[in-house]
């Protein structure tokens, strides 16, 4: 099987060994997992469930090593932490940019890309704010699934 999605998660490995590398952070088999997963992952996983995935094949794994090493990798731009409403924090490896979709029903974040989003303009008064450093579009509303769910429980 070879396809683009593969491609890509090719890439992001190169970038991830080459900035370990250039970081001085040791490439440990604990740390090499937890990209692994991260970067499969389509749904923005927090710490907590990547633990609970990465269990099933690392029994000894602790929660511990995972927030320390999602805090490092953050810390090296290797990945990124999403905060949506009140929720703990959620990450990703996803570096293309991207917008997303949050459902405030069961609190799945999708990942969205729109060309029209990517080039919106920064406004004056954010300027006058300060200096912006990133941007990106966050979309809220119910999923599909928490849409059909509502409709079943009104009927
Ligand atoms: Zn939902
Ligand atoms: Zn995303």
């Amino acid at each position: 099987m070879h396809d683009k999605q593969d491609d890509q998660f090719q890439q992001k490995l190169q970038i991830f060994r080459d900035t370990c590398e250039k970081a001085g952070i040791k490439m440990t088999h604990q740390r090499l997992e937890i990209f692994y997963e991260l970067g499969r992952a389509k749904d923005h996983p927090s710490a907590e469930e990547i633990h609970k995935r990465l269990r099933a094949k690392m029994p000894t794994i602790s929660l511990d090593t995972v927030y320390r090493t999602l805090a490092t990798f953050e810390r090296h731009g290797l990945i990124n932490r999403v905060q949506i409403l009140d929720d703990k924090a959620r990450y990703e490896s996803n570096s293309t940019p991207h917008h997303h979709l949050v459902c405030v029903e069961c609190k799945s974040i999708q990942d969205l890309y729109c060309s029209a989003f990517d080039v919106l303009d920064i406004p004056p008064e954010a300027n006058e704010w300060g200096e912006v450093q990133s941007k990106h579009v966050e979309l809220r509303g119910l999923c599909k699934e928490c849409l059909k769910r509502k409709q079943e429980q009104k009927a």
